[in-house]
């Protein structure tokens, strides 16, 4: 039994890595540059740790803009305090998201530049053959892992299939209901959500990341601690990634 927890926090982990890492803090706002190779290392890496939940960099980035430009508004693409119900929320979330990504829906041009297009991956990690087939994968690893007597716990596999769009709703819906604000000025109703944060990686500092989209680093106060941002200055020592001299480059 201890295997598959650890396997589970280990996909969870990497998973909310790779999502504010990659699809936010580099695909969506542009607060560092990869080159080629690091670009298509996360790509993959992104893939591979969503998954069959894998949500691509330019539908992401798309989206996400939206929800900044037009927070807990009605036309922002996940406010809880439009849709209170957090399955309505993500229904509506994935319906966009989907409309976005098959290029149905008419978005701005302010919301569309992007540093992340791969239209291979894309068109590869949106198809159902991929989404099944990775998905599948994580069947063999529970049968090997799960001891006898303690098949309940097959019932953690559909949270493996939908780690990327379950991470999205929990910092959509917390970060802008549950919590206090360092910044109670701004327009929204963004919220720092210090007692889940340890779940998301620092995404959960949704009112100091609304109040100052410019800053790469979502903490501001010595009990806050951003642990993504912890890790790309370690990449950006390592000189993997190279923070963006203009400030929030893409962020419309
Ligand atoms: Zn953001
Ligand atoms: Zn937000």
């Amino acid at each position: 039994m201890t295997e598959v927890f650890v396997f589970f926090i280990s996909h969870w982990m990497l998973s909310a890595f790779a999502q504010s890492f990659f699809l936010h803090r580099y695909a969506a706002h542009g607060y560092f540059t990869l080159n080629r190779f690091w670009e298509k290392f996360f790509y993959l890496f992104t893939m591979a740790v969503q998954g069959p939940s894998f949500l691509n960099p330019r539908a992401y980035a798309i989206l996400h803009r939206m929800h900044h430009a037009y927070s807990d508004t009605p036309d922002d693409p996940h406010s809880p305090v439009i849709i209170p119900n957090i399955f309505k929320m993500m229904w509506r979330t994935a319906d966009i998201y989907d409309g976005i990504s098959r290029n149905n829906l008419l978005v701005k041009e302010k919301f569309t530049q992007t540093l992340t297009l791969w239209p291979t991956m894309e068109k590869i990690s949106n198809s159902w053959y991929y989404r099944i087939g990775t998905g599948a994968l994580f069947v063999p690893v529970y049968y090997a892992l799960v001891p006898a007597g303690q098949e309940w716990l097959y019932l953690l596999l559909p949270i493996h299939w939908l780690m990327g769009p379950i991470h999205g709703a929990i910092v959509n819906w917390a970060g802008h209901k549950v919590g206090y604000r360092n910044y109670p000025k701004t327009h929204d109703n963004s919220k720092n959500s210090l007692w889940l944060d340890f779940l998301i990686l620092g995404e959960l500092y949704q009112n100091n990341h609304h109040a100052r989209a410019n800053n790469p680093n979502f903490a501001r106060r010595w009990f806050e601690m951003d642990i993504t941002w912890q890790i790309i200055r370690l990449l950006a020592w390592g000189g993997i990634v190279k923070l963006s001299k203009t400030k929030a480059p893409l962020l419309a």
